[in-house]
């Protein structure tokens, strides 16, 4: 593509362009119509152009569009308060993205410790298989060789022990430790569940070495799994947890959420940022708790899902030398492929589905929380069509 030029070469693209989107479904300049069960990794929670959304962001684009952190900005205090009665926390900071919230995340546990005269407590300790974002520290803490090459000194202060691994865990843990932060549900590492006995074990820890639990609910959140927190499947609360992604339903926004004493270091002119909070976001941020913390919503999640996950399980039955695993919560599932996972995105593509390829040789299926029933039992099958042809191409070879 000619136009790619002048932009960095960071992404392989899928040269296919949409130019509108409407619910679960995506639209060609040509009117090719896709299924999309990728919603922009996690993000479009509400599918696309969903009229509650797209009225409150037009009304909010009427009044005021931007305003600085030091003046109050509409819908803050009220997005604060609806993520603290909705959730273990009692406050609330605003940013632009997951990787910024996770930043909020672990200066908030390091700073916590600070005020508490324990300086030398700053190290965190997370899972092989982590993402947690791009940024500097945040690649640190993902701790991936891939994404740590070349750009210097690794952010010190992050240890790592493999996925799950509670007695490497246990002595990873030092008096330099100030906690622990995992993914509940790793993402981008293959929709790899922690189990609820797991998130329990983790808990436990934090609280005997008095050291602090953050959660990357990045992906998993705000309704994703079926709850409005995957955390809250294993009956447990952390101290900290960043969130993003489904929140803003499309618009860049994400949050750190924390308990008032994990908080209590972020005073006064600790921490900051020019556009976290920014009134459209919030604008379109309350009109997403609207509609997920109306009754009954989660409810409609855990039916959907439902139908998904019990055909992905007779795909799995019919296509074992392509399917070895099926794995997840709610409406964040995986397919662990026995042969190619890209194969296999690349071949529901070409059945009008998108989904998105992961670690561990997985293809997540994140469609948008409001799919229907029917839509669902559409992806399936396309995605047996999927199947039956790379089947049959792979006894052609
Ligand atoms: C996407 C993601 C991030 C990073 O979010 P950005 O908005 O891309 O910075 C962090 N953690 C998890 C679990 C994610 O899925």
């Amino acid at each position: 593509m000619a136009d790619a030029k002048p932009l960095y070469d960071t992404y392989n693209r899928v040269p296919i362009v949409f130019e509108r989107g409407h619910g679960v479904w995506l639209e060609t300049p040509e009117g090719e119509r896709y299924l999309d069960f990728a919603a922009g990794i996690a993000v479009n929670s509400l599918g696309h152009t969903h009229p509650h959304l797209v009225e409150a962001l037009k009304a909010q684009a009427d009044r005021v569009w931007h305003l600085s952190n030091v003046h109050e900005i509409p819908g803050q205090s009220r997005m604060a308060e609806r993520l603290t009665e909705a959730t273990f926390a009692d406050k609330v900071f605003f940013t632009n993205s997951g990787a910024e919230a996770l930043e909020c995340a672990i200066k908030t546990a390091r700073r916590h410790f600070h005020v508490k005269g324990q300086p030398d407590r700053y190290r965190i300790v997370t899972f092989e298989g982590a993402f947690h974002g791009r940024t500097l520290a945040t690649i640190a803490a993902g701790g991936q060789s891939k994404y740590l090459e070349g750009f210097g000194p690794k952010v010190e202060g992050f240890d790592q022990v493999p996925f799950g691994d509670i007695q490497a865990l246990k002595a990873a843990i030092t008096d330099s430790t100030a906690a622990i932060l995992v993914e509940p549900v790793q993402g981008e590492g293959g929709i790899r569940p922690l189990s609820n006995e797991q998130l329990r074990e983790l808990r436990t820890l934090c609280d005997r070495n008095g050291i602090l639990m953050i959660l990357d609910e990045v992906q998993s959140g705000v309704g994703r799994t079926g709850k409005l927190f995957a955390h809250e499947w294993a009956g447990i609360e952390p101290d900290i947890m960043a969130v993003a992604k489904g929140i803003g339903g499309g618009f860049p926004f994400g949050a750190c959420l924390a308990t008032a004493n994990a908080a209590d270091g972020m005073t006064l002119g600790t921490h900051g940022t020019t556009y976290g909070g920014n009134p459209l976001a919030m604008a379109v941020g309350n009109a997403v708790l609207d509609i997920i913390l109306d009754e009954g919503f989660l409810t409609h999640v855990n039916d959907v899902a439902l139908v998904l996950r019990q055909g992905l399980a007779s795909l799995k039955d019919r296509y074992p030398d392509l399917i070895s695993e099926v794995r997840g919560t709610g409406l964040m599932l995986g397919i662990k492929c026995a042969k190619s996972n890209a194969d296999l995105v690349q071949a529901m593509r070409n059945e009008h589905l998108l989904a998105v390829p992961a670690g561990d040789n997985v293809v997540r299926l994140l469609p948008p929380l409001i799919v229907t029933a029917e839509e669902a039992r559409e992806a399936i099958s396309r995605t047996e069509a999927a199947l039956d042809l790379l089947s049959r191409s792979g006894t052609a070879n």
